[in-house]
C-alpha cells in the first residue's frame, strides 16, 4: 500500500504504465471511481479492462435506494447504502465539474406502491421494518399517490414515499468517470488481466465485477438481471422513481428527462445474458399495471446484465487475506451504483494512508472464509468467469 504520495520519482518518470502506484482491474463504476479518486490524489494509476463500462453497469437502472433496498437482516449493508447515498449529491457535482459532463442525478424521490390488497400487505411489512430502522418512509393513501403522480393507476391500493431514494444515469456516470479518470492522469489499458501475477503495481485493486472470482477465488457469482428501456414521445408522464408489487411481481420504473424509462428487473441465478419473452412479458405486465401509459411508449432495448453477487449480498472490500497489496472492491450485487462514492472514498483512503476506515470492517474478505488457491480458481469464460450455475431463482427485484 502507498503510505506517502510519491513526488520526485513522478517527475523523473511520468509514465504510469512503467511503474504504477495503483493498478485497477475492471473499468466499471467501482474500478473507475477508485481510479479517479486515486489519480486525483496524485497517484500513478493504470486501469485494465478490454471493454470499459460493458459490465453490469451497462444494464443498471441507476436507483440510489438505501430505503427501498433496506431488507430484513441486512442492517450493516443498509448503513453503507445510507452513507453512500448521502455522498451522492457532492460526488455527482464534483464528477460533473471534473468531467465537464452531467451524470443525470435526480432527487424527486421514490414512490413505493402496492397494486392489490395482498401486494400492499407484503409491502407494508417491509415499510414497517424500514421505518423501524428510522428510515424516512411516509405512507400515502391512493388519492395522495395520484396527487403526486397522476400517471399512477387508479387501481393502486396504497403506497409510501421515500424522499431520500434518488437516481442517476449509469451510462452517463460511466462516461463521466472515464473522462475524469483520464483527465486526472489515469491510463486505461484495453486488455483483460488473466492472473494477478501479470500486474505489477504498488497496490492492485480487483474491481472486475463477475470477473473477480477467477482472479481472486472470492465467492462472487453472476446474478442475471433482465431489464427494458422504453421511450416516451416527450418527457415521461411521471417524475418519481416508481417501485412496487403488482400481483406478486416486483417491478420498478425509472424515468429520465430525455424520455427514457428503465423497467426492471429480474433476479436469476443464471450465467447467460439471453433475453427471454417470459421476462419481457412479466416486466411489461407489472409496469403497465402500475403506470398504464407506458403501454404507449416505444420499446427500444431489452438486455440482461450479470450482477456481481456475494453470499450475503454485501460488497467485499479490503485486502485479500495474506495479500495486503491486493485489495478487493467487488461483490456489489444490486447496489454498485449507489455504493460507488463510498467504495471509491474508502478504498482510495486505504491506499493513500494505509489505515482502513472502520466502515470497511463488516465488509472485509475474511468474513467469507478461506479463498481457493490460485491453481483451483475457475477459468475465465468470455471475460466473465463463473463460479457455479444453479437453477433459476423465482424472486424479482
Ligand atoms: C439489470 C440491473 C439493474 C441494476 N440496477 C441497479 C440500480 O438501480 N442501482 C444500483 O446501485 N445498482 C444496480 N445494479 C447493480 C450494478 O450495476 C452493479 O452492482 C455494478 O455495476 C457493479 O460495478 P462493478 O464496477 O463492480 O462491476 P461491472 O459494472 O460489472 O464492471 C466490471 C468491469 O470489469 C471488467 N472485467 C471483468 N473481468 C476482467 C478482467 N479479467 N480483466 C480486466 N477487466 C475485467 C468488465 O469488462 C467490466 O467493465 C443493477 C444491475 C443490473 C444487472
Amino acid at each position: 500500500m502507498v503510505s506517502e504520495l510519491p513526488d520526485t520519482s513522478r517527475d523523473s518518470n511520468p509514465n504510469p504504465l512503467s511503474s504504477p502506484d495503483v493498478a485497477v482491474i475492471g473499468a466499471g463504476p467501482i474500478g473507475l471511481a477508485i481510479a479517479w479518486r486515486c489519480a486525483a490524489r496524485g497517484l500513478r494509476v493504470v486501469v485494465h479492462d478490454p471493454d470499459p463500462g460493458s459490465g453490469a453497469a451497462y444494464a443498471a437502472a441507476g436507483m440510489l435506494a438505501p430505503v427501498a433496498e433496506a431488507y430484513f437482516g441486512e442492517h450493516e449493508l443498509t448503513g453503507l447504502l445510507t452513507d453512500s447515498a448521502a455522498r451522492w449529491p457532492a460526488f455527482a457535482a464534483e464528477l460533473a465539474a471534473a468531467a465537464g459532463t452531467d451524470v443525470g442525478y435526480r432527487s424527486e424521490g421514490t414512490l413505493m406502491v402496492g397494486l392489490t390488497a395482498d401486494d400492499l400487505a407484503v409491502a407494508r411489512r417491509l415499510w414497517a421494518y424500514q421505518q423501524g430502522l428510522g428510515l424516512p418512509v411516509i405512507p400515502l393513501r391512493p388519492s395522495e399517490l395520484r396527487d403526486r403522480e397522476p400517471a399512477l393507476s387508479p387501481r393502486l391500493r396504497g403506497g409510501a414515499y421515500a424522499g431520500t431514494d434518488h437516481q442517476v444515469d449509469p451510462r452517463r456516470l460511466m462516461s463521466a468517470l472515464r473522462i475524469a479518470t483520464e483527465r486526472a492522469g489515469g491510463v486505461l489499458v484495453p486488455t483483460p488481466v488473466q492472473r494477478l501475477t501479470e500486474v505489477t503495481a504498488g497496490t492492485t485493486v480487483v474491481a472486475a465485477g463477475c470477473g473477480s472470482a477467477a482472479l481472486t477465488g472470492l465467492p462472487v457469482r453472476p446474478v442475471k438481471g433482465q431489464v427494458l428501456r422504453l421511450r416516451a414521445p416527450e418527457a415521461p408522464g411521471f417524475q418519481h422513481v416508481i417501485r412496487g408489487f403488482a400481483d406478486g411481481e416486483q417491478v420498478y420504473l425509472v424515468p429520465r428527462p430525455d424520455g427514457e424509462v428503465v423497467v426492471g428487473a429480474t433476479s436469476e441465478e443464471r450465467t447467460d445474458t439471453m433475453v427471454t419473452s417470459g421476462a419481457v412479458l412479466r416486466l411489461l405486465r407489472a409496469a403497465t399495471d402500475l403506470v398504464p401509459e407506458v403501454a404507449e411508449y416505444e420499446l427500444v432495448e431489452a438486455l440482461a446484465g450479470l450482477r456481481p453477487g456475494s453470499p450475503d449480498n454485501a460488497p467485499i472490500l479490503g485486502p485479500l487475506p495474506g495479500r495486503p497489496a491486493v485489495l478487493a472492491a467487488t461483490g456489489h450485487h444490486r447496489h454498485g451504483i449507489v455504493l460507488t462514492p463510498v467504495t471509491a472514498d474508502l478504498i482510495a483512503d486505504l491506499i493513500v494512508t494505509g489505515t482502513p476506515d472502520p466502515l470497511l470492517a463488516p465488509f472485509a474478505p475474511e468474513r467469507l472464509g478461506p479463498l481457493a488457491v490460485e491453481a483451483e480458481l475457475p477459468a475465465p469464460v468470455r471475460g466473465f468467469p463463473v463460479t457455479r450455475s444453479t437453477p433459476q431463482e423465482k424472486s424479482w427485484n
